[in-house]
């Protein structure tokens, strides 16, 4: 992958660190399997990050920098390496990789880094030289609190090891985001609930939620196909999704994607079962607004709705399903774009009434429909 000419950005690529608070142009380096010495039941970097293992050269991670830089309207830059372990990468490895951004990080044209680990290959020796190389943001591959989850996936460390190491990341005022995959081995919904419950407590600033999925060649395929393990239904996998971003909006907390990223080699022919749509963080979000119309809005009314512009697409839904839903009901449905509406709001206005409604406070799900 590295030694192929770099691809433009493209809008997929484009995360900000957390959204709405800080506005950043991601600029990726996949780093694949490197320095991860597990084998984790669900995994095959290979496939998720499409990298080859190769780490990029000082000139490749210079070049990209100046690609990305040229076409971001002078917005800031985040360097971040995902995928593999970073922090067990040999030392030498990791100041190869963070040195060349020294020179960028002190004239500006680089604001941060990121990097993403196991939360047992850090430490606050680690963490102290991580932040005086300009590391600004640490995600962390929780997965789950659940220790019997943790152990049926092959995980090789413990709940503790995650809250000490989400402690230690905040204890130096740096960024901490966490990675949690609902759907493993031995997990429960009220487990994956629980878990993303104690990472907010522990003080996660942002959240990845992946539903697990079965890639090819994994253990995890090997357990599906010998019927010893039942991956979440799409169905179950975006009601669970619901609950778990429901429950992060409630305490403020980003989620900055829901579902791997069909990317780089991730794609439907590599998923062997589970819980995975391209978009699935908008078919989710999506399911959140058709509740509340159909909670608020009875049968055979005409109505019109209005909501945040950058949110209606997720109250249509995806080939209008929201649309086609309401319908069924005798419900005619007219949606307004309205920039004064809050992203989890709508003003539901009818012949004898307008009512504004919120996705956070006025659902409430039991995590037992799941
Ligand atoms: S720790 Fe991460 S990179 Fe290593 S096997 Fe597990 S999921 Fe894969």
């Amino acid at each position: 992958m590295h030694n192929r000419p770099l691809p433009p950005p493209r809008s997929a690529f484009f995360q900000p660190v957390v959204k709405s608070r800080v506005k950043m142009i991601t600029v990726p380096f996949f780093i694949s399997h490197q320095g991860c010495p597990h084998t984790c039941v669900f995994c095959d970097q290979r496939t998720i990050s499409g990298a080859n293992g190769a780490l990029p050269s000082t000139a490749q991670i210079l070049d990209r920098i100046e690609l990305w830089r040229s076409t971001a309207d002078g917005r800031s830059l985040e360097v971040a390496f995902f995928g593999g372990t970073f922090t067990a990468l040999n030392k030498e490895t990791q100041r190869q990789l963070l040195s060349p951004l020294q020179p960028l990080l002190r004239n500006g044209t680089v604001a941060s880094v990121r990097i993403s680990t196991r939360p047992d290959c850090i430490d606050i020796e680690h963490i102290v030289w991580l932040s005086q190389m300009g590391v600004r943001t640490i995600e962390l591959g929780v997965q789950s609190l659940d220790n019997s989850v943790l152990k049926a996936s092959g995980r090789g460390h413990s709940a503790t090891d995650s809250l000490n190491a989400i402690h230690c990341i905040k204890s130096q005022g740096l960024i901490v985001g966490a990675q949690l995959m609902p759907g493993l081995p031995e997990d429960t919904p009220d487990a994956s609930l629980a878990s993303l419950e104690q990472t907010i407590t522990a003080g996660a600033d942002f959240l990845r939620i992946y539903p697990t999925v079965v890639l090819h060649g994994t253990e995890l395929a090997r357990r599906y196909s010998a019927g010893e393990f039942t991956p979440l239904t799409y169905d179950r996998g975006v009601s669970l999704c619901k609950i778990l971003l429901q429950r992060a909006m409630r305490s403020n907390i980003p989620v900055i994607r829901i579902g791997l990223q069909a990317d780089h080699g991730l794609n439907s022919d590599s998923i062997l079962a589970g819980c995975w749509h391209p978009s699935l963080g908008q078919l989710v979000r999506s399911q959140l607004y058709a509740d509340l119309i159909s909670r608020f809005v009875a049968s055979d009314q005409h109505v019109t709705i209005s909501c945040h512009p950058a949110r209606v697409s997720d109250v249509i839904g995806m080939k209008r399903i929201n649309i086609q839903g309401q319908t069924s009901r005798g419900v005619q449905i007219q949606i307004i774009s309205d920039a004064k509406i809050k992203k989890e709001e709508l003003k539901v206005q009818t012949e004898v009434s307008c009512v504004t409604y919120s996705i956070i406070s006025d659902i409430n799900y039991l995590i037992s429909e799941v």
